[in-house]
Parts: structure tokens; sequence; C-alpha cells
């Protein structure tokens, strides 16, 4: 798997706003935000491309990430509002950085339709 501006960002090579770490997630905010809140959840230890390469044993990291997200999005108070959480897969899935996230995304209402 190639270097990804994540990987960096995960080895503080370069900077991100983080708004929350643990041994197992980092979250930062997405620097062109398309909600008032657009935070992304990635994996620290073990990385992947995309959601294509996760397999049955990396089901308890992405239950994380998702549980990490509701987590955050409780404790900043809009969970009861909503909020939604986005994987792109691949390019045709809109996917830009190759290395996988969770996007949270709230403060705005969401289109009810994606297409
Ligand atoms: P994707 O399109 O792959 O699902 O999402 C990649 C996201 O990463 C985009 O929303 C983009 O704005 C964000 N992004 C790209 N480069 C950087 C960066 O250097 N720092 C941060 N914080 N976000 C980035």
């Amino acid at each position: 798997m190639s270097d990804t501006i994540f990987d960096k960002i995960v080895r503080r090579e370069i900077p991100a706003d983080v708004v929350y770490e643990d041994d197992d997630v980092l979250a930062f905010r997405d620097i062109h935000p398309q909600a008032p809140v657009h935070v992304l959840f990635i994996p620290k230890k073990k990385s992947f491309a995309t959601l294509n390469d996760c397999g049955e044993a990396d089901a308890p990291l992405l239950g994380k990430l998702l549980l990490t997200a509701s987590a955050y999005a409780k404790r900043e108070g809009f969970a009861d509002d909503g909020y939604r959480c986005v994987i792109n897969c691949n390019s045709g899935g809109g996917q830009t950085v190759f290395y996988l996230h969770v996007h949270l995304l709230a403060g705005k209402q969401m289109p009810e339709r994606m297409l």
C-alpha cells in the first residue's frame, strides 16, 4: 500500500486538527469540510487502502471506527439531531485518499437521497 496523506497525519509528519485519539483510532477535521461538522475517523495501527481490503478479522476495528464516531457525536451534543457516516470505496465511490476512513458529517440537513 502506498504512503498517503493520512499515513503522514498518523505519523504526525503533517499537521491535522485532531479532535479525538485513542490506541486504535485517530479523528481529525476534514481540510475541505462539506458540513459544519466534518470529521474523519481512521485506524491508527493497521491501514487499509479501501473497505474492500478489510476481512472478517477486521470487523472489530470497523465497528470501533463507527462507534467512535457515534460517541463523538453524543459527546459533542448533536447525536440526537442526527448525522451521517460515510465510507467512500474506490474511485467510483468517490474515494480520493486511499487510506480507509469514515466521514462523520453533521450540523446541516443532509439530503434524503444521494442519487
Ligand atoms: P475521500 O474522498 O477519499 O472519501 O475523502 C478524503 C477526504 O480527505 C476529503 O474529504 C478531503 O477533503 C480530505 N483531505 C484530503 N487531504 C487532507 C489533508 O491533508 N488533511 C485533512 N484534514 N483532510 C484531507
